[in-house]
């Protein structure tokens, strides 16, 4: 049992900017944060003058593609992958192979992670048996093995009769269980390979348009609308889907909605001449989205941020564009790139970040919040604003390197990583 104390650090919160502070944590237990703090006797000192203390990140949007998938990613080392991004805690999609669609693999999924990763990993269940959209999952099963959300991400649930009544059968079981929804008409999507629109033309693929996206997101929230469930909209990439949610929330609907960051990067524009680290589903829309789903995060439509980590090997990604699978990984890069793109340039605060990438995803799954406060358990990060990351093959942690970010130097950089009486990464 180690007693830590750091010196001179700026301690984060959801309240506004960083504050001047030490921080002294014993046996896991945040016991003193303030100013000009004595080092308690046999304590290890770390300065940190500088740098950022904050709250550790919460990804609720993650694919570790165990078990099934294994080349692409494990369990192992997609949770090394979200420490070495300063990530405390993940939410597992259930698009595994199998599909975590029964009790039997949520326990599974379970033992795994209790043997392999060193942050807690939560999953999320199917809403149909195998992703399939034709029966049930079994839902009381996985909640109680422990599931947080229902989803079928990846697909949409396309019969409309089916999805509503899950919400009614998995709402009447248990309150706290939610539904997440990955918004597409099937039909309208086509082969899934871009948006729809000016690049799509000049590349000569069919795109998908963002119709496809909006008019499920509108369908699903007056599902969930009609009998009372609560839902979560996946990954939104547009304009309109991000209007959409705002007006449902202000007829009293139960919906929140995620962004991710490569939608309020990139867009399709950036695809360039067939390049597949920027083919995800949905797909990269356009500069306006991206604007405006930056307005969306700040004003709250979004209350929080995830990846929807999606590792692939570089086999799949190397076929021509059509054929390579939908996905980007987020977990190395995210917190540096948000810090890089919208901290430092001013748009938004640390403060934002913490809210939407640490509270309120902890919050939605009805878990402990993360705060650097007197009493907590250590669940920290430490942030250097003026250090900087080159996202090399060798320092991401994740089996897969499909992301733009590769070999790109960014502002800013994860330095150490405390959960408990852990530490889990000090570089
Ligand atoms: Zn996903």
């Amino acid at each position: 049992m180690a007693i830590r104390y750091f010196q001179g650090g700026m301690v984060a919160s959801e309240a506004g900017d960083p504050v001047r502070a030490d921080v002294i944590i014993e046996a896991g237990e945040i016991t003193a944060v303030g100013e000009n703090l004595d080092v308690p006797e046999g304590a290890e000192v770390h300065d940190v003058t500088g740098k950022i203390i904050s709250p550790g990140m919460f990804d609720a949007h993650v694919h570790m593609r165990e078990p099934g998938q294994e080349a692409k990613e494990t369990i192992k080392s997609g949770s090394e992958a979200a420490i070495n991004g300063g990530i405390t805690g993940v939410c597992l999609m259930p698009n595994t192979a199998p599909a975590i669609d029964s009790s039997q693999m949520v326990k599974l999924v379970a033992e795994i992670a209790e043997r392999d990763s060193r942050i807690p990993i939560y999953t999320s269940g199917c809403i149909t048996k195998g992703r399939i959209g034709e029966e049930l999952a079994g839902i009381d099963g996985m909640r109680e093995a422990g599931v947080v959300m229902l989803t079928d991400d990846g697909d949409g649930v396309q019969d409309p009769a089916l999805l509503r009544t899950a919400m009614e059968y998995a709402t009447g079981l248990d309150e706290k269980l939610f539904f997440a929804s990955h918004c597409e008409i099937d039909e309208l999507s086509g082969p899934r390979a871009l948006n729809e629109g000016a690049v799509s033309d000049r590349l000569g693929i069919q795109g998908s348009p963002a119709c496809s996206e909006e008019i499920c997101m509108d369908r699903d929230i007056r599902l969930a609308h009609s009998v009372g469930a609560r839902l979560h909209i996946q990954h939104v990439s547009s304009r309109i889907g991000m209007e959409t949610i705002r007006w449902w929330q202000s007829m009293g609907a139960r919906v929140t909605g995620e962004v991710c960051p490569h939608h309020l990067l990139f867009a399709d524009e950036d695809i360039g001449e067939f390049d597949t680290h920027y083919k995800m589903n949905p797909p990269l829309r356009t500069r306006a989205d991206n604007e405006a789903l930056v307005q969306g995060l700040i004003d709250g439509v979004f209350s929080l941020i995830s990846t929807d980590h999606a590792p692939h090997t570089p086999f799949e990604k190397a076929q021509d564009f059509v054929n390579a699978p939908n996905g980007i990984t987020g977990l190395d890069t995210a917190l540096v790139s948000l810090f890089h793109h919208f901290v430092e340039p001013g748009r938004f605060g640390w403060d934002l970040l913490v809210k939407r990438f640490s509270a309120e995803p902890r919050r939605m799954m009805h878990l402990p919040v993360a705060e650097v406060t007197v009493g907590k358990p250590a669940d920290l990060i430490v942030f250097d604003p003026n250090g900087e990351s080159t996202f090399t093959a060798e320092f991401m942690q994740s089996k897969s390197q499909n992301t733009p970010f590769l070999d790109k130097t960014l502002k800013g950089r994860v330095d150490m990583v405390v959960l408990g009486d852990e530490v889990l990464l000090d570089r």
